[in-house]
């Protein structure tokens, strides 16, 4: 049994939808492209969608968003490609289906449902999973309150578990993007957050402690109880093996109605190891997101590509990333000969409460404040070999957001690190 297309998207998560819509602007043919994705939700098949708005807008209280409001590509102000979408435009989603092998050299993937597909050319989108406790030692990740969240299937449960625990105690481990941006939600539908992490301070890769500092205050003003400096031990279980407390290693005990765990996660390269040159975890890609197999691409967050403004490759785990790399991969396919190197900005931001920050570069060497952090607006300049090397602004207009984008990708000299202080945001606004 199989089928043959002349192009395969593997995965259908951001990356694919994006990658979808660029093939159709750039002329594929019916029948000519398919989409293979296994991310089940209940008896329905789920085609793309952005997952950002799983731990935001899926999580209120009010109003929740549901699909199909937010199938890519509506994040990026573009059409909203629904399962009709595919269909009129000859794209073939096979949908709740598991690639479980995969053999480059002779161009095909094996379902689990015991289907060869051939390719031309494959775009690997597999993005990532969420890492589980059981690989820190812990176990009771299948406890029916434990809660993790990747996909739609996990943000329903969550949504789910939450509207039985208003009033109640929920503990997040982790204090990183899914642990801040829960606990905000958590707070909203009135549930008493815990956030347990081992960094002295939220987002302690991204942030400096005066910046976790100013948002770590307005969660406490919310209620929320930071524990920092420790980790899960196990957790405390009913007789009908729900989970009701924690135990932390430095002693502390917390009750427990649910417990949300966003302790980073792992690219999805298994099917490629050993046929695919891996580097920083994800699927090694040159400037074009070609793989070490000329016929194989790879974008999103399994992908390691170079950042021309570094001069290194990273492995960006962002949904601007997917969506970029993805577009860019489909054109360098389609149009070889005028599609340039991929030139791309690192680009992260996130949004809770009615806080609003985005982020631009690399956050690397001197940090220079700006702004009011005790008022709406601040943000910080990164100045590495004298140059501004990385930008955050909180609670910017689009014209400031767009104004440190584009200064930060030009890199200016900086040699007053004082005036930079004295300009400010005025700095990039008069660049
Ligand atoms: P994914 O979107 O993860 O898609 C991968 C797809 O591959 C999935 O459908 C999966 O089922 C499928 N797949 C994997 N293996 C196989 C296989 N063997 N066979 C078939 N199918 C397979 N980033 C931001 O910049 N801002 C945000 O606000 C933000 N919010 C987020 C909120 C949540 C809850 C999560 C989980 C992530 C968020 N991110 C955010 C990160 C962003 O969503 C990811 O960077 C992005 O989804 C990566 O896209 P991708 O297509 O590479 O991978
Ligand atoms: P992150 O990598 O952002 O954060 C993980 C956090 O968990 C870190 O603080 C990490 O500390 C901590 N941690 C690691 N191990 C343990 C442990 N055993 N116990 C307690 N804490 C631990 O990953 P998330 O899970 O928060 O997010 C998953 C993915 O989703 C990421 O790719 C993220 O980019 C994406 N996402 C992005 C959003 C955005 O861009 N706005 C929003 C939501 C998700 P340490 O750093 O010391 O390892």
């Amino acid at each position: 049994m199989g089928r043959a297309f002349v192009y395969v998207i593997l995965g259908g998560g951001v990356a694919a939808g994006y990658a979808a819509l660029e093939f159709t602007k750039k002329g594929v043919s019916h029948g000519e492209l398919c989409i293979i994705s296994e991310e089940p939700f209940l008896a329905r098949k789920v085609a793309p969608y952005e997952r950002p708005a799983l731990s935001k807008g899926f999580l209120l209280p009010e109003a929740p968003a549901r699909l199909p409001a937010f199938h890519t590509c509506v994040g990026a102000n573009e059409e909203r490609l629904t399962p009709k979408w595919y269909k009129e435009h000859g794209i073939e989603l096979i949908l709740g289906t598991r690639v479980k092998s995969a053999d480059v050299r002779r161009k095909t993937l094996l379902t689990a449902a015991g289907e060869t597909i051939s390719y031309k050319y494959l775009i690997i989108a597999t993005g990532a999973r969420a890492l589980r406790l059981e690989e820190f030692g812990v176990s009771g990740s299948d406890a029916e309150n434990v809660c993790y969240l990747r996909d739609l299937a996990d943000a329903t449960r969550l949504a789910d578990v939450m509207q039985t625990s208003t009033g109640g105690n929920a503990v997040v481990i982790g204090g990183g993007y899914i642990g801040m941006e829960v606990a905000a939600s958590l707070v909203i539908n009135k549930i008493n957050v815990s956030m347990v992490f081992p960094e002295p301070h939220c987002m302690g890769r991204l942030f400096t402690p005066k910046i976790a500092s100013y948002y770590e205050e307005f969660y406490k003003a919310k209620g929320v109880n930071f524990v920092k400096g420790t980790v899960l031990s196990s957790f405390v279980f009913d007789e009908d093996g729900k989970v009701t407390g924690v135990n932390l290693k430095d002693g502390t005990d917390l009750p427990a109605d649910l417990v949300v765990v966003g302790i980073g996660i792992r690219p999805n390269t298994s099917l490629f190891e050993g046929q695919l040159t891996l580097e920083k975890g994800g699927i090694k890609v040159n400037s074009r997101l070609q793989t070490s197999n000329s016929s194989v691409y790879a974008v999103g967050d399994v992908a390691s590509f170079p950042v021309k403004i570094f001069g290194e490759s990273r492995r960006l785990e962002h949904v601007d990333a997917a969506r970029k790399s993805a577009r860019h991969a489909v054109a360098a396919i389609m149009e070889p000969d005028t599609t340039p190197e991929f030139d791309y900005l690192p680009f992260f931001y996130s949004r809770v409460f009615s806080f609003s920050w985005q982020f631009y570069g690399d956050n690397l060497g001197e940090v220079i404040y700006f702004g009011d952090f005790s008022g709406p607006s601040f943000g910080a300049y990164w100045v590495h070999k004298g140059h501004l090397v990385g930008s955050f602004l909180e609670g910017g207009s689009k014209e400031e957001y767009e104004a440190i984008a584009k200064v930060t990708r030009l890199k200016p000299a900086v040699d007053d690190l004082s005036e930079l202080e004295r300009q400010g945001l005025g700095f990039v606004v008069a660049l």
